[in-house]
């Protein structure tokens, strides 16, 4: 009989991904960085677009 096993990429990959996932989350609502390119908006109005990609509204990300 074989024994059933599940190889072990199968959970690091899903914790790899989900780690990401949290990590970009975490640094999109980071205040002072644009969350499309974390490009540092320090010393820029707050609300202002992002010089890099255009992207406006740090403060206005929901959840
Ligand atoms: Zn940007």
């Amino acid at each position: 009989m074989h024994c059933v096993t599940i190889p072990l990429w199968i959970p690091a990959a899903a914790l790899g991904v989900s780690s990401t996932l949290l990590w970009r989350r975490h640094w999109g609502r980071r205040r002072g960085v644009c969350p499309a390119c974390n490009y540092a908006l320090t010393g820029l109005a707050p609300g202002s677009p992002c010089p890099e990609c255009g992207k406006r509204g740090s403060d206005a990300v929901k959840t």
